[in-house]
C-alpha cells in the first residue's frame, strides 16, 4: 500500500512539473483553455484521474495524496489565473494598437444634398412674412368647386373661370386647386380676426406647357384681416416684403388690375434687378418685372365667411414661386425645376 501511495505522490509531482512546463509556451486564450481542460478539467483532467482512485486508498494514504493533490491543484490554478490575466492584457494592448485612430487624418468626404431652389424660395418668402407676424398654413390640393371658385366670388357662369383651365376630378364638384386662394376661405372660416396667414402650395392648371408655363406650379397666398386695414397697409406690407427679399435698392410699383375676390385689385412690379430699371431682355425693356397680384378682400368674400365688411377689412396677395425663382436665379426655362437634372440642381 505504501508503494501505491508513493507512486501516486510521484505521479502528482510529475503532473505538476509537466503542467508548468507546458504552460510556458502558451500565448493565447484558446491554448490556455486547452491546458486548463487537460490538467484541471472536471471530467477528464489529469488530477481528476488520480482523484478517481483515492477511495481505494487507506486513510493515511488518502490524507497524504489528498494534501499533495490540493497543493498541486491550487498551484496550477494560481498559474492559470496569472497567465490568463497576462494574456488578456496582451490582447487588449494589441487591440488598442490595431484600432488606434489617427485624428489628424483627413476625413472621408460624403456627398451632401441641399434644398431644391423652389423649396428654398418658398422658405425665403415665408420667412419674411413670418417676421411680420404672419403664420404659415397649408391646405388640400384637391378642392371643392365651392372653395376654389364660388366662395371667392367666382360663380359657375363667371368669365374668369375661362382664365383658369381646370383639372376636374368630379366635373363641377371636385378639382385640383387652380390657386392657393381657397385657403383664404378655409382660414377665415376657422378663425376670427385678426388674421395673418401665408399659404405656400402646389396648384394645377390644364395648360399647354412651354418655357414659362407648367401644368403644376407653386403659389404663395397671403391674407391679412383686421378692423383697420387699408390699401396703404397693403402697400406698406408688400413693399417691405419686396425689399426684404430683393434688397433695399429695389423700387416697387402698383398697377390697377382685376381679380374676382379683391376690390380694388392691383399687380405689384419690382424694378428689374438685371438692368436696375434701365430696360433689358429680362424685363422686356420696361425696367419692371411682375412680382405678385394683390388687392383688398372683396366684401362679398368677407360676407361669405361670416365677417361683417363694415367692421373688418383686409388684403390678400398671391405670387408664383417659379416666377420669383426664375427672376432671382436668372433661369429662363421653368421646366428645369422638375426635370430632376442634377447638373441643374447642383448649381444652387
Ligand atoms: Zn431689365
Amino acid at each position: 500500500m505504501i508503494d501505491q501511495n508513493e507512486a501516486l505522490l510521484d505521479q502528482l509531482e510529475q503532473i505538476r512539473t509537466k503542467a508548468i512546463a507546458e504552460l510556458e509556451p502558451v500565448t493565447t486564450m484558446a491554448e490556455l483553455e486547452e491546458w486548463d481542460i487537460r490538467y484541471l478539467g472536471r471530467n477528464r483532467g489529469e488530477l481528476k484521474n488520480i482523484a478517481a482512485v483515492m477511495p481505494k486508498l487507506t486513510k493515511d494514504g488518502r490524507r497524504a495524496v489528498g494534501q499533495k493533490m490540493n497543493a498541486v491543484k491550487s498551484e496550477l490554478e494560481s498559474h492559470l489565473k496569472a497567465r490568463r490575466e497576462e494574456i488578456r492584457q496582451k490582447e487588449l494592448l494589441a487591440t488598442l494598437e490595431k484600432e488606434r485612430i489617427d485624428v489628424t487624418m483627413p476625413g472621408r468626404h460624403l456627398p451632401v444634398g441641399h434644398m431644391h431652389p423652389l423649396t428654398r424660395t418658398i422658405q425665403e418668402v415665408t420667412d419674411v412674412f413670418m417676421k411680420m407676424g404672419f403664420q404659415v398654413v397649408q391646405g388640400p390640393e384637391v378642392e371643392t368647386d365651392y372653395y376654389n371658385f364660388q366662395a371667392l366670388n367666382i360663380p359657375a357662369d363667371h368669365p374668369s373661370r375661362d382664365m383658369q383651365d381646370t383639372f376636374w376630378i368630379v366635373p363641377g364638384e371636385l378639382l385640383l386647386r387652380t390657386q392657393t386662394s381657397p385657403m383664404q376661405i378655409r382660414v377665415m372660416k376657422q378663425t376670427r380676426p385678426p388674421v395673418r396667414a401665408v399659404v405656400p402650395g402646389k396648384v394645377f392648371r390644364n395648360e399647354a406647357i412651354d418655357a414659362t408655363h407648367e401644368a403644376q406650379f407653386h403659389q404663395i397666398e397671403g391674407l391679412l384681416i383686421d378692423d383697420q386695414c387699408t390699401m396703404a397697409t397693403l402697400k406698406g406690407c408688400l413693399q417691405t416684403f419686396a425689399r426684404e427679399l430683393y434688397g433695399e435698392g429695389r423700387q416697387v410699383r402698383f398697377r390697377a388690375s382685376y381679380f374676382p375676390f379683391t376690390e380694388p385689385s392691383a399687380e405689384m412690379d419690382i424694378s428689374c434687378g438685371e438692368c436696375n430699371g434701365k430696360g433689358c431682355r429680362v424685363c422686356k425693356y420696361t425696367g419692371w418685372v411682375e412680382l405678385l397680384g394683390c388687392g383688398m378682400v372683396h366684401p362679398k368674400v368677407l360676407r361669405e365667411v361670416g365677417y361683417d365688411p363694415k367692421k373688418y377689412r383686409g388684403f390678400a396677395f398671391g405670387m408664383g414661386v417659379e416666377r420669383i425663382a426664375l427672376a432671382k436665379y436668372g433661369i429662363n426655362e421653368i421646366r428645369l425645376f422638375t426635370s430632376n437634372d442634377l447638373r441643374f440642381l447642383r448649381q444652387f
